[in-house]
């Protein structure tokens, strides 16, 4: 049992943010027989969970930092259409936190990270099956796997530490020849000669339906969902006051699940964790377009997804380093169209709509699941970084374990608050 909970401590919680992760842990508090408020500055669905690409990446090991990728980031900065945007004016700020990143690429730590990343998403999908049978929400999920596909040889041999990794930490992939790609998506352009398939994955047709949803489900259930902007934040045994735009809120227990806007809270009650944000973009094609695609597929050596939504095809982008304050670029993933349209020829119509994320990251591509280091009654749950959509039942239950003093089926030190300290 962690240090300072105990099966009574928050049966009054105030979960602060309602993006995927805090709506999920919301549901599941409630479920446990918690009086739950849910709190957001904006309401639900206000973040990152969005305009995500919808893919439940059951067994996902890889972390973001390999061994080697401080070798290849130049070539990606240097590609207009490449994975990877640095802001120049954020790199004072960003050192610090990509030096770090950097380092977790050492093969010690590269194994640990891949180990604990698949400890939490092995059961990602048997999770999100429970919870979408649960809250009626099974029309929104879909069991078609998660599909990179490869144009070039040496784009496919770019994988192989990331497939070895795979095969040692026991993630299940298969890799497909082009008559198998072909028979997966038949409207992608004949050009992709390697895939890389992950068939247990499920895909969410619509991430931002899906977390309304759950918390209208919560609502039905007596769970209260109050607007305010949360400014700061005080802890002592037995209660938490939370002081927002609209007044004071006090709770025996609290839950952080405020995505990347997290660590200025954390920071009150003590705790630094270097926490950054992965800024990625998405745009949306017409709905006609959805039918051309049954599941996301990443076109590998650009690491853009095409994913069918029901409302029409998502581009989603890679990622940009330039904080949260930096403006809006879309140029960058309206380069992507063309590549889009080359990967997927029947793709026809207008630019939608285009939409900026903040995906919540630390170096180790591990999230924060964990009592806050000097109050145990405060719990964080932020950081999942490209897999917050998978995570959300996952991390969920495992917060509901720590707030109610259970065993939780994994150890979670790998996880806590301060592993960076
Ligand atoms: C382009 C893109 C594609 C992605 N694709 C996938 C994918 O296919 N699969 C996957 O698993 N993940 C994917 N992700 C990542 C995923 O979207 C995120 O990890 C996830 O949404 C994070 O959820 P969250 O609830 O932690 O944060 P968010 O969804 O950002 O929610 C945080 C909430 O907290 C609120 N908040 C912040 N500060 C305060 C405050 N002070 N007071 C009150 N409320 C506050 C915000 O308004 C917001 O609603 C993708 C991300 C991007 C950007």
């Amino acid at each position: 049992m962690q240090k300072g909970l105990n099966s009574r401590t928050g049966r009054d919680v105030v979960v602060v943010g309602a993006g995927i992760i805090g709506v999920c842990t919301a549901y599941a508090l409630q479920r446990q027989g918690m009086s739950v408020r849910l709190v957001d500055r904006k309401g639900p669905c206000a973040g990152a969970s969005f305009g995500n690409s919808g893919a439940v990446v059951d067994g996902s090991s890889v972390p973001n930092a390999m061994p080697g990728l401080w070798k290849t980031v130049p070539k990606m900065l240097l590609d207009p259409t490449g994975p990877l945007v640095l802001r120049w004016k954020y790199l004072p700020e960003i050192a610090p936190w990509l030096f770090r990143f950097l380092m977790e690429g050492r093969k010690d730590k590269v194994r640990h990270n891949a180990t604990s990343l698949k400890a939490l998403t092995d059961t990602a999908a048997a999770d999100w099956e429970e919870l979408a049978q649960d809250a009626g929400v099974q029309d929104l999920i879909r069991p078609v796997g998660w599909l990179k596909v490869y144009e070039t040889e040496a784009g496919f041999r770019d994988t192989v530490a990331a497939r070895m990794l795979m095969r040692e930490v026991g993630t299940d992939f298969d890799v497909l020849t082009a008559p198998e790609i072909h028979d997966l998506e038949p409207n992608l352009a004949p050009l992709f000669s390697r895939g890389i398939f992950q068939k247990q994955a499920r895909f969410v047709i619509n991430p931002e339906d899906m977390v309304l949803r759950l918390a209208e489900a919560f609502r039905q259930e007596g769970g209260e969902i109050i607007l305010s902007d949360i400014r700061s934040l005080t802890a002592k045994p037995g209660k938490v006051t939370l002081n927002g735009s609209a007044g004071t809120l006090t709770a025996e227990a609290a839950v952080l699940a405020a995505g990347a806007w997290s660590e200025r809270l954390a920071r009150q009650l003590g705790d630094r964790i270097p926490l950054e944000t992965e800024r990625g973009y998405h745009l949306m094609f017409p709905e006609q377009a959805a039918g051309l695609l049954t599941r996301p597929v990443v076109y590998g050596e650009k690491s853009f997804v095409l994913s069918p939504m029901k409302m029409g095809i998502r581009l989603g982008s890679q990622v940009e380093f330039a904080g949260l304050e930096g403006e809006a670029d879309f140029r960058r993933v309206r380069k992507l169209v063309p590549l889009a349209r080359k990967m997927l020829p029947a793709l026809a119509g207008d630019e939608q709509s285009v939409w900026l994320g903040y995906r919540p990251s630390l170096p180790d591509s591990l999230p924060v699941i964990s009592p806050s280091t000097r109050h145990g009654n405060v719990v964080y749950a932020f950081g999942h970084q490209h897999l917050g959509l998978t995570l959300g039942p996952t991390s969920a239950r495992l917060v509901c374990d720590l707030l109610m003093g259970a065993e939780p089926p994994i150890p979670l030190w790998p996880y806590r608050a301060n592993r960076f300290t």
